[in-house]
């Protein structure tokens, strides 16, 4: 597949998701700074969680920068604590805290005076912020327009026959970024809709018949005569573009 039927391909599965979801309107959380501290929380929970924590800190009135650096370490996890991996949760909400006072004063609006790329070269020294944190943040709390990757974008651009080459990180990112318009809008949408898509159907036994994206998926034209929970087992990483 060359680089204009990758884009046609791309741009087709989002037309697809948008007919069979509509928006997601995301991020699910309110303010920039919600957004990033959302960002850290539902790293490895589900959001339902995530809610009761933000709800605590915002009970707390500890939601901003300022009252988490104030607070004992001990006081932050105490809060956050229904969303699991709360001590070490609670170190990188206050190291962010640090990152934010020190860099830009507390001030979110001067984030959007730093490029995308500096953003994301800072968020990713701060203490327990890996790529896809760094970038939901830059994407959802800044509107800037950058792919947010994540396991179930992984999983579902691997079936659809479009897993890049090399199983990285970047590989997945560079795939979306040089193949679509630097839109944070549809980047925004387009992830959103992925994970919708993920948890829905393209799960690890994948509920292909009822999915809007069976008509051009490798994994179902190529297993769809065997039960699919049976094909997913077997399934392995081989559908690549290029
Ligand atoms: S058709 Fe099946 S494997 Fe392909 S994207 Fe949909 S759910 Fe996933």
């Amino acid at each position: 597949m060359n680089n204009q039927q990758v884009s046609q391909t791309l741009q087709d599965i989002f037309k697809r998701l948008m007919a069979g979801y509509g928006p997601q309107y995301w991020w699910p959380a309110g303010e920039p700074f919600e957004v990033m501290v959302g960002a850290i929380l539902t790293q490895q929970i589900t959001w339902l969680n995530v809610e009761k924590a933000i709800a605590n800190l915002k009970e707390a009135k500890a939601l901003s920068p300022e009252a988490l650096r104030r607070l004992e370490l001990s006081e932050v996890a105490r809060l956050i604590r229904p969303c699991g991996f709360y001590n070490a949760k609670a170190l990188k909400l206050k190291s962010l805290a640090r990152w934010l006072g020190e860099y830009y004063d507390d001030q979110l609006d001067k984030l959007s005076s730093s490029s995308a790329a500096e953003l994301r070269q800072q968020l990713l020294s701060v203490y327990g912020i890996g790529q896809e944190t760094a970038d939901s943040i830059i994407l959802y709390a800044t509107g800037k327009p950058i792919f947010v990757i994540d396991a179930y974008t992984r999983r579902i651009l691997n079936r659809i026959g479009l897993a890049p080459d090399g199983n990285g990180y970047a590989a997945y990112q560079a795939l979306f970024m040089d193949n679509l318009t630097a839109d944070a809008g549809l980047f925004n949408e387009y992830h959103a809709l992925l994970v919708r898509l993920g948890k829905d159907v393209c799960r690890k036994k994948p509920l292909c018949l009822k999915c809007c994206l069976n008509g051009i998926c490798q994994f179902y034209k190529a297993n769809s005569y065997k039960p699919l929970a049976q094909a997913a087992d077997g399934y392995k990483n081989t559908h690549r573009y290029g």
